[in-house]
C-alpha cells in the first residue's frame, strides 16, 4: 500500500484506537470487569467508506450508522463487520434494516417493534435489539420514558422474533462527563429492575458512553460503548447530529 494519504489516516486511526482501548481496558479493570467484556463499536456516521475499510483493518469489529439509507450503501459494500443501527428509526423503513444489522439499538416504541417483528418473521430470524430509553428526559431525545419502560418491555420481549438484549440511553453533551454519571447508574438500575422482573429476557447488554464520557459510562456498567471521534476524529456536523 503506497497511498500516502491512507497510510496517514491508518496511522492516526491506529493510535487512537490504541488510545480509545486502553481507557476501556483501564475503565473496565476500576469497574472490576474484564476488558473483553466491554464491545467497541466505532461509530462511522458521515465516514467514507474508506475510514471504515481502514478501521476495520486495524481491528475493528463493531460499526455504528444512525442513517438507514447511509449505512444501507455502506453494509452493501462491506458487509463483513458487525453494524449497528443507532439512530432513530421509522416504523416504515423496518423492512429495510431488519437482518441487515446484527443490532438495532434504539427501539422506543411498541409500534416500532411490531414493525420489526413482523419483518423478522418473514425472513425466519431472530433480531436483535435493545430498547432506548430516554433518561435524561431531554424533549430532543428520542426514547420511551423510564415509568412506561416495563410496561412496553413485557410486550416487546413476548414477539418471537425479537431478541431484546438490554438497553441503551444517549447522555446530553455537558463539559463534565462526571456530570452524566447519574442518567448511566439510572439505566443501569433500570436494567437490574427489568432482570428481576422480566426474567424470560437476558438483559444482558447496556449501551451507553460516546467519546466524551464514555469512561464514566463502563464504570457505571457499560457493556457497549459507541465512539464515533476519538476514534476517527472530529465530524464536520450536519445539523441535527450531535
Ligand atoms: C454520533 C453518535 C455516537 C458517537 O458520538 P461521538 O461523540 O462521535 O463519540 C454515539 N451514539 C449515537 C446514538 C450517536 O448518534
Amino acid at each position: 500500500m503506497i497511498d500516502k494519504h491512507l497510510q496517514a489516516q491508518y496511522e492516526a486511526l491506529t493510535t487512537n484506537l490504541a488510545t480509545v482501548r486502553s481507557t476501556i481496558a483501564e475503565a473496565a479493570l476500576r469497574s472490576g470487569r474484564q476488558p473483553d467484556a466491554i464491545t467497541l463499536v466505532a461509530v462511522s456516521k458521515t465516514r467514507p467508506l474508506e475510514a471504515i475499510q481502514v478501521a476495520a483493518q486495524a481491528g475493528v469489529r463493531d460499526f455504528g450508522e444512525n442513517r438507514v439509507q447511509e449505512a444501507l450503501q455502506k453494509i452493501a459494500a462491506f458487509p463483513t463487520p458487525r453494524w449497528h443501527l443507532i439512530g432513530h428509526l421509522q416504523s416504515n423503513k423496518a423492512n429495510k434494516v431488519v437482518g441487515a444489522f446484527q443490532f438495532i439499538h434504539s427501539v422506543d416504541s411498541l409500534h416500532l417493534a411490531l414493525a420489526l417483528q413482523r419483518q423478522a418473521e418473514k425472513l425466519q430470524i431472530r433480531q436483535s435489539i435493545l430498547l432506548q430509553v430516554n433518561i435524561s428526559g431531554e424533549t430532543s431525545k428520542e426514547g420511551m420514558q423510564p415509568d412506561e419502560v416495563p410496561g412496553l418491555a413485557r410486550q416487546i420481549v413476548a414477539l418471537p422474533n425479537l431478541e431484546v438484549q438490554g438497553l441503551m440511553t444517549i447522555a446530553p453533551r455537558v463539559e463534565e462527563p462526571e456530570t452524566v454519571r447519574p442518567i448511566f447508574r439510572a439505566l443501569r438500575i433500570l436494567r437490574d429492575q427489568l432482570q428481576q422482573e422480566i426474567p424470560d429476557s437476558s438483559w444482558s447488554q447496556l449501551s451507553m458512553g460516546m467519546t466524551d464520557d464514555y469512561c464514566v459510562a463502563i464504570e457505571e456498567g457499560a457493556t457497549i460503548v459507541r465512539v464515533g471521534r476519538a476514534i476517527f476524529g472530529e465530524r464536520i456536523d450536519r445539523g441535527e447530529l450531535q
